[in-house]
């Protein structure tokens, strides 16, 4: 079995995501992490402050252009 985000062989319990995607201990980790961060983000007002974010990094790359 091998992982499908970094195509390495899995060895022992492979890790599941939500959408059934399996994926070696690292790569779950950093999905697991990225999707917590996410969801805590959208659960207190984060939406806000990535709106925000994407708003001062469009605003950035059009001082660039
Ligand atoms: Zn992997």
């Amino acid at each position: 079995m091998r992982c499908e985000q970094c195509k390495r062989k899995i060895r022992g319990e492979p890790y599941v995501s939500v959408t059934g995607r399996r994926l070696c201990g690292r790569c779950g980790a950093r999905l697991q992490g990225r999707t917590a961060g996410a969801l805590g983000g959208f659960g207190r007002g984060g939406r806000r402050a990535t709106g925000g974010w994407y708003a001062r990094a469009r605003r950035a790359m059009g001082k660039k252009d």
